[in-house]
Order: C-alpha cells, then sequence, then structure tokens
C-alpha cells in the first residue's frame, strides 16, 4: 500500500474523551472512528487488524476440529422465552419490535439460536461430537460503555458451541477450547491466562476466563507468577487426544490464578509469597460447560447408543475480537505510539522515502517494496512529499514492527536503514540484506495479503 492512496485519517492531537492509552492510540492512528456511545466504525487500518484477528481465530478453531457457521444478529425473542433468559437478561439486551409488532432482539450471544439449529437437525448421537462456531457483532446496552473497543455496546465476539452426548465429552470439548484459545492469544503476540471464574448470566459449573495483565485492565486478579512462565511455543497439539489436552489445561489451571470474584485468600496466602501477585486484568474470552441447561428446556436431544432420547452436554466459549485490539495495544505501547506483534500487524514493513521525486531514492523505495510482496508481504510505502519528522512519528504512531529508511545520502555507500520499533535500534544494511532480515524478523508466521 501506498499511503498517498490510503485512507488514514491520523490526528495530531489527542482526543480529549480517551481516558486508556489503547483508546487514545486507535482514535490517533485513524482506526476507528465513534459513530455513537460504544458504537466504532471501523477505519481501514483497525479493520484490518480486525481481519487478520479474525483469521487467526478461525485458523486455530479449525484447527481444533470446530466448524464454522454464520448466524444472524437479529433474533426472534421466541426463542429466548423457551430458554427463559427473555426476561432474565434485563436492560443489556436491545429489544426491537418488527413491523409485525414481533419481538426481536439484537443478540448478546447465540445459545439459543444455536441450540434451535442443533434440534433442527441433529437426531442421533452418531452425529456427536460437535462444536459449531462464528464471529459475529453482538449488541449488549452496558451501563458504562468506555475505554473505546475495550467495553463497547456493539462488539465483535467469536462465539462457539459444542454438543456432546455425554459430560466425560462435554468436558474435552471444555479442554480443546482452552487449549486452542491459549494458541490463539499466543499467535497474537498475547500473554492470557485462564483464571477460575463466576459463570454470570450464561450459567453452569466449570468456567474459565482469559486475562491480559495490563494496570488499565477492569478485573482485578490474583496469581502465582508461576504460571507467566507457560508457553506453547511450537508444540504440535493433536486436539483429537483426550489425555493430551487434558493434561495442557491440567498444567495452566494448577498454579493459582483467579478472579475477584472467586478469589481465596487462604489458597493465595500458601503460594510463596515472591510469586504472589495480584494485579489488573483484561477479560479477552470466557470458556464455559453448562450440562444440560439450555438442551432440556429447548429439547435438544439425541438418541443414544441405547435408543433412549436424552439433552445433550453443552458448553459455550467466546473470545473477544474487537476487545483484543485494545487489550493488544495496553500490553504493546509506548509514549510515541503503539508497537504492534508481528503476529497481527497491520503491514509487515514501512518504508519512508526521505527525498520523495529524488529518482534513485524513488527507485530504491520500488525496489525494495517489490521485494517485500514478492516474499508475501505487505509494505506500507509513506511516498508521500513529507517532511522527515513527519513520516517518523507517523510510522512509530501506527506501530508497525519494522521500518526501512531510504535517501540519498545512504544509497550513495549502498545501504538503507532498519529500525526496530520495539527496540528502537537501527543498522544500516545493503536493500537485499534488509529484506532477508525481514523474511527471518517474520519466518513462523502465517504471510498472507489481508484486506
Ligand atoms: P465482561 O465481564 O467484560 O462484561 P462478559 O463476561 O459479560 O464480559 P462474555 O459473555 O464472557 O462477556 O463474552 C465473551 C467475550 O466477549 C469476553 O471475554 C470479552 O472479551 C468480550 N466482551 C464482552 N463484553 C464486551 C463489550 N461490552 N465490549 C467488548 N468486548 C466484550
Ligand atoms: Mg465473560
Amino acid at each position: 500500500m501506498r499511503l498517498s492512496r490510503y485512507f488514514l485519517p491520523v490526528l495530531k492531537e489527542t482526543p480529549a474523551e480517551a481516558q486508556i492509552a489503547s483508546h487514545r492510540l486507535m482514535l490517533r492512528a485513524g482506526m476507528i472512528k465513534q459513530a455513537s456511545a460504544g458504537i466504532y466504525s471501523w477505519l481501514p487500518l483497525g479493520f484490518k487488524i480486525l481481519r487478520k484477528l479474525e483469521n487467526i481465530v478461525h485458523e486455530e478453531q479449525v484447527r481444533a476440529g470446530h466448524i464454522p457457521v454464520l448466524m444472524p444478529t437479529l433474533q426472534s425473542a421466541d426463542l429466548w422465552r423457551e430458554s427463559g433468559r427473555y426476561d432474565d437478561y434485563g436492560a443489556e439486551m436491545l429489544r426491537i419490535k418488527d413491523r409485525h409488532d414481533r419481538d426481536m432482539l439484537y443478540g448478546p450471544t447465540n445459545e439459543e439460536l444455536i441450540t434451535d439449529i442443533f434440534r433442527a437437525h441433529v437426531g442421533s448421537y452418531k452425529d456427536l461430537p460437535l462444536t459449531l462456531y462464528h464471529i459475529q457483532w453482538k449488541f449488549r446496552d452496558e451501563v458504562r460503555p468506555r475505554f473505546g473497543v475495550m467495553r463497547g455496546r456493539e462488539f465483535l465476539m467469536k462465539d462457539g458451541y459444542n454438543f456432546d452426548l455425554t459430560k466425560e465429552d462435554a468436558l474435552h470439548a471444555y479442554n480443546r477450547h482452552m487449549v486452542s484459545y491459549l494458541r490463539t492469544y499466543e499467535r497474537m503476540g498475547l500473554q492470557a491466562i485462564p483464571m477460575r471464574a463466576d459463570s454470570g448470566p450464561i450459567g453452569g459449573d466449570d468456567t474459565h476466563e482469559f486475562l491480559v495483565l495490563a494496570d488499565t485492565g477492569e478485573s482485578e486478579v490474583f496469581y502465582d507468577s508461576a504460571i507467566t512462565d507457560l508457553t506453547l511455543g511450537d508444540r504440535v497439539v493433536d486436539y483429537a487426544s483426550r489425555a493430551e489436552c487434558e493434561a495442557i489445561v491440567k498444567e495452566w489451571t494448577t498454579p493459582y490464578a483467579r478472579t475477584d470474584e472467586t478469589h481465596d485468600a487462604a489458597l493465595y496466602d500458601a503460594i510463596p509469597e515472591a510469586r504472589r501477585k495480584a494485579s489488573r486484568g483484561i477479560e479477552v474470552g470466557q470458556i464455559f460447560y453448562f450440562g444440560t441447561k439450555y438442551s432440556e428446556p429447548m429439547g435438544a436431544n439425541v438418541q443414544g447408543p441405547d435408543g433412549k432420547s436424552v439433552p445433550v452436554h453443552m458448553g459455550s466459549h467466546g473470545i473477544g475480537v474487537s476487545r483484543l485490539i485494545g487489550a493488544i495495544i495496553e500490553a504493546n505501547h509506548d509514549e510515541r505510539g503503539i508497537i504492534w506483534p508481528e503476529g497481527v500487524t497491520p503491514f509487515h514493513a514501512g518504508i519512508v522515502n526521505l527525498k520523495q521525486g529524488d529518482a534513485e531514492a524513488d527507485a530504491a523505495c520500488e525496489a525494495l517494496y517489490a521485494s517485500l510482496v514478492a516474499l508475501g508481504m505487505e509494505p506500507l510505502y509513506d511516498d508521500r512529499d513529507e517532511r522527515a519528522g513527519g513520516k517518523f512519528a507517523t510510522m512509530d504512531l501506527i506501530g508497525l514492527p519494522w521500518r526501512i529508511t531510504v535517501g540519498p545520502r545512504g544509497l550513495k555507500n549502498g545501504v538503507v536503514e532498519l529500525t526496530c520499533r520495539r527496540t528502537g535500534i537501527s543498522e544500516e544494511l545493503p536493500p537485499k540484506a534488509a529484506v532477508e532480515k525481514l523474511a527471518l524478523a517474520y519466518a513462523g508466521h502465517v504471510l498472507r495479503p489481508s484486506l
């Protein structure tokens, strides 16, 4: 992409309404524009990152054996009356009437809708196990929408639902989700700690929330610092293996990690003092096992091997896709702007031309651009006729992990400058070596053009 032809409405001023870094930086970097309270338009840069996160979520869900679908945002109230949640959900649910005076609602979650699909099409245990998921906009009329996309009213969520014959099968689904979520966050360059949580209006016995540690997080969390040493890394997981998924879950749920809702002071005090941590966290996902809570009232039954009809065991699993962008920025920024992890960056590298219109500099930039594209990367070329300082400030603000600076002086010596956004370290290299270094930096990441 050439910046002269892109739409990147960066702001010079710090927006007064934004209280936390991620909200300020998303507005300043031209990623979002507020449409009304807690509702945002996604501008090109923000939309591109949203799509990248969606891709990662899809890839990891499909890898775990889960099947994508797409359900509507608007739902009929009748289904929610069947489950008993129409009245229970309260003022957070946006209720709408259509022209025939029928009660509709903008879905805050999809347990009812998915259960309706299931009961219409699945009747035998032979069709199980089954996990369906989608990535769709939700609406919750939050009392206090704030912090930009972090607590919006309209927000993008991945929500998945498993249907199993037995509790044991459903617990395998629970474990599979925990492992696939850990992998998903890791690919996004985030450490999200699974913590024992409270189930809230979704209901159920078993539930974990995934929290990214950040001072601006809304949840109070308590944990054993040993958990922050754990990573999946390159480990190849066989999601069909119960034993393997269970072992990973055990490893991650053994160290103490809880939110204030489930905090147990006695257990916490038993952790060696140096490892006892209390901090704040951002909830970026949650998984639930809730047994037959929805299948029973809604008649989602299958015929078991013995011919008897039984309600299926279910769970639901959510990732806050749009909130994740805020969480990633909270965990990755400095006073100059965002610092994208390589796995989610909107562009792989910025190219800054210090002397636009200089034949040699222009040609070198074009050549670099073509080499990066040939490797499957997406560069952002600042080809505007602007001062170097302004170009650097924009690149720092939008946070691309790497910048290549090209100017006539360097070119005379056959070099360009490669700068790492995170460390601030620059080195002079021949253009070819700079491209090779970038290829190495992105080895292990899926490179594909995005919107
Ligand atoms: P919270 O406690 O933050 O209100 P929740 O527990 O009600 O969230 P879930 O039903 O667990 O939310 O939804 C799954 C995920 O969706 C959450 O983990 C969170 O990342 C995201 N999410 C929930 N509410 C919002 C919101 N208002 N804005 C953005 N993301 C949200
Ligand atoms: Mg939750």
